[in-house]
């Protein structure tokens, strides 16, 4: 079977599959070792350790390669692990230019970890193509990003972005964690690395912390392979095997996030006590256009900031909410809301925060696959206390 003709949702069952060669098992085994028998030194059946490889993490890692119409899937142990991963393809004096409402751990792993390596990282509203264009230099090799953005959902053109580092040759990687391959497969948009952190949609359980890359070029990936093994940052059996799990209904899943995403952006920008909400379906949202051209949907993560709200009255918003867990991550079943200010983007300093609206008062929603009509109630109930 040609896995690249299939459809998305039977690439998302099947890509990169076949039944397990030791007894025909549909479902990967946990291949828990670390280490393979050997009939002579060097004469292994595929395997010889696990930080190189193991059966688990391979089945993943052709799945993997398969949804995104990659060439090569690689498993790590988060998704800051496969950054770390793309990182050291640098040398210093590099220079990396990457998005302003970058995740906050991304931004904390360039500026705190490879910053001091000397390796210099530039930050730009990356809707404006050209802003990017504008800080490319002769030392520029990476350039790093992550639509929609986290938490402001922003959207940016990737086929755009990717005509620039083409131009200049520089290298495109595309952090596809809110969308997933599901809505947008950035390799097809021109991008040269797609990264995961598979802990969110891909696991989609809120049971595993993993990372992905794939990418289409061998000699690109024979570099990221080798740094996988000599770095050891690599994804588990177990793990490997809960996300092989979670990509086989990753369309389903999504399917659902979409509507309710949807259901739940409407409901919070016809209510009287919201200010703004933030969601790329909207007709309004200033890049709707590409979002509607670059995904096949808009996902289920949303933004709202309450009328007049303090970062007190935020804070008791996600308290008093009862079917939404306060909780950090997003893209698992359950419906998830966190306050960005003093949790997952507490590490960005308030005055670089705010430049992209990250207010104290910002709200950011995992819509979960729960009804749509219990999600609202619960909001209600919960915005009602302010
Ligand atoms: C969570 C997240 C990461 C980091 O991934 P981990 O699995 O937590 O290491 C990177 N980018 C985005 C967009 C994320 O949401």
């Amino acid at each position: 079977m040609d896995d690249k003709n299939l459809k998305f949702n039977s690439k998302a069952i099947h890509g990169g599959q076949s039944p397990d060669k030791a007894y025909g098992a549909v479902m990967p085994p946990i291949y828990q070792t670390s280490t393979y028998a050997q009939s002579t030194p060097g004469g292994h059946q595929g395997f010889e350790y696990s930080r190189s490889g193991n059966p688990t993490r391979a089945a993943l890692e052709s799945a993997l390669a398969s949804i995104e119409n990659g060439s090569y899937g690689l498993g790590f142990a988060s998704g800051l692990a496969a950054m770390d991963a793309v990182m050291k393809l640098l040398q210093p004096g590099d220079e990396v230019i990457s998005t302003n409402d970058l995740y906050g751990g991304s931004y904390r792993l360039f500026k705190q970890v490879f910053e001091k390596f000397g390796i210099t990282f530039h930050f730009t509203a990356m809707q404006d193509t050209q802003a990017i264009a504008d800080l490319v230099n002769e030392n520029t090799k990476l350039i790093w990003v992550e639509t929609p953005t986290n938490p402001m959902m922003n959207i940016i053109d990737i086929k755009a972005v990717s005509a620039v580092a083409q131009k200049h040759k520089v290298l495109l990687a595309v952090d596809n964690t809110f969308a997933t391959p599901y809505l947008q497969r950035p390799l097809d948009l021109g991008a040269d690395i797609v990264m995961h952190s598979a802990t969110k949609y891909l696991g989609g359980h809120s049971d595993v912390v993993a990372g992905a890359l794939v990418v289409k070029d061998k000699a690109l990936a024979d570099k990221l392979l080798f740094i996988q093994n000599a770095s050891g940052a690599v994804c588990g059996p177990m793990d490997s095997f809960l996300l092989l799990r979670g990509i086989k209904t990753l369309h389903v899943r999504m399917e659902r996030h979409c509507q309710n995403g949807a259901g739940i952006a409407n409901y919070l920008k016809t209510h009287p006590k919201i200010e703004s909400v933030y969601w790329p379906g909207f007709e309004d949202h200033p890049n709707h256009n590409v979002a509607k051209a670059q995904m096949d949907g808009f996902g289920g993560m949303i933004s709202f900031v309450p009328k007049g709200a303090s970062f007190e009255d935020a804070i008791s918003i996600v308290e008093n909410l009862k079917l939404f867990t306060l909780a950090e991550s997003l893209g698992g079943v359950e419906s998830l809301a966190g306050h960005p200010a003093s949790m997952t983007h507490a590490s960005i300093p308030k005055t670089e925060r705010e430049k992209s609206g990250v207010v104290d008062a910002l709200i950011r929603l995992s819509v979960g696959i729960e009804d749509v009509e219990d999600l609202k109630a619960d909001l209600d109930a919960a915005l009602s206390a302010i």
